[in-house]
């Protein structure tokens, strides 16, 4: 049956190592230089030249490389001064990764709902802060949708609540001109395989507060050899702090940094692909009764390595034989939905770590119908039609 057929192309493909990257990563090898530090270094480690090179591109005055974004959501609120059994606000649409950092504080996360845009609701924000007097948001950008970036920081502001980015999925988006990460107290990034800058695990914390950055740079473990970052604050800065912060050992693997430098000068290019790729699909998708794509504000220049939509009319199982059927013809759509935390995907009710427990309904709902589709760097123009051909006759088959 021809319209039955597999899709060729594996939507799971990371995006590749550029040759620059592949020669960096031998020459460290052959050297043994894998860790960002030593006694006889100096300051012109992969990892410190990456995060001076990542602080100019955002221009952002301090930049500290840890092993994770995780690590960087740490420790981007441990440095905000976030203590244990303090509440964090967070919206409930993200990665696991995020409830987790908070949980590694042992601080309290206060989810909040999300829209049929799948972004923030400002509206339960405002009374979810009043209600439970939490000072630190911890926002994420998830899958590249960014809120009203204007109107979340003037309502935290009058709120009296700090806010922390979790940009895993916005290196190199903007929202009206300014970019992700460069709104909160800081923004955090990741350099983990599927993201925009593949170097395996990583991630990237930037900031304008200098003692976050010197609070991070040495809970992320640079022993007394904090001098050998290029992106930091002056030694009075480290003086009032040196002596009373653990050291958490969250370190950059100077590899993970050699193979990441070059992409950072592909970012853009990578951005043209991935937009390209991503308004082909949306255009096609669209097009398809039963099915509704995010409204996207003007203000937003996103960088969607992946997509949302929704679904309607399809009931519970009809839903998950169509979920099954995708993935059966090489179509793997991620489901936040399920009844089971799966792959990466896991929501709200999943979290069953979290002290009280909590789901909100809003974004249960929002959760129930909507399928994400990753975008690989490497997706052919014409792959494009036949996903969404694929998509459209098995949503046709359960009608
Ligand atoms: C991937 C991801 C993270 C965690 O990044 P790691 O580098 O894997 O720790 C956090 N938040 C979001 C939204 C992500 O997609």
């Amino acid at each position: 049956m021809p319209d039955a057929a597999r899709l060729a192309f594996d939507l799971g493909a990371p995006p590749p190592v550029p040759e620059e990257a592949i020669a960096a990563a031998q020459a460290l090898l052959q050297g043994g230089w894998l860790h960002r530090y030593g006694e006889t270094l100096g300051d012109a480690s992969d990892a410190a030249l990456l995060e001076e090179e990542f602080a100019t591109l955002l221009g952002a005055r301090y930049c500290i490389g840890v092993n994770s974004c995780g690590s960087a959501l740490f420790l981007a609120l441990y440095g905000s001064g976030v203590r244990a059994g303090d509440k964090v606000l967070m919206n409930g649409f993200t990665l696991a990764p995020v409830p987790g950092a908070i949980a590694h504080l042992g601080a309290e996360p206060v989810i909040v709902e999300v829209t049929d845009e799948l972004v923030i609701d400002l509206d339960d924000l405002a009374a979810k802060a009043r209600a439970s007097g939490a000072r630190h948001l911890l926002l994420s950008h998830m899958r590249g949708h960014m809120a009203d970036m204007d109107r979340v920081m003037a309502l935290c502001d009058t709120l009296g609540v700090s806010v922390i980015e979790d940009c895993a999925h916005t290196m190199g988006a903007r929202w009206a001109g300014r970019p992700s990460g460069r709104f909160g107290r800081a923004g955090c990034f990741s350099l983990q395989s599927y993201k925009h800058v593949n170097a395996g695990e990583g991630g990237l914390i930037v900031t304008e507060d200098e003692d976050l950055a010197a609070r991070a740079i040495l809970a992320s473990g640079s022993y007394m050899l904090y001098g050998q970052h290029r992106a930091r604050p002056a030694e009075d800065v480290f003086a009032r702090w040196r002596d009373v912060t653990p050291n958490f050992s969250l370190r950059l693997s100077n590899l993970a940094a050699a193979v990441a430098r070059p992409q950072l000068r592909l970012l853009e290019e990578r951005a043209r692909i991935w937009s390209d790729r991503h308004a082909r699909l949306a255009a096609l998708l669209g097009a398809i009764p039963g099915i509704r794509l995010p409204h996207r504000p003007q203000q937003e220049e996103h960088v969607q390595s992946s997509i949302q939509f929704a679904v309607t009319g399809l009931d519970a199982a009809g839903f998950c034989h169509f979920l099954d059927a995708c993935r059966s013809r090489g179509v793997y759509l991620k489901w936040f939905g399920g009844e089971a935390a799966e792959g990466y995907t896991s929501a709200p009710r999943h979290w069953c770590f979290l002290r009280d427990a909590q789901s909100p309904p809003r974004t249960a709902a929002v959760l129930a119908r909507l399928c994400d589709m990753r975008i690989p760097l490497s997706l052919p123009v014409e792959a494009c039609e036949a996903i969404v051909g694929v998509i459209a006759q098995e949503l046709m088959r359960q009608r």
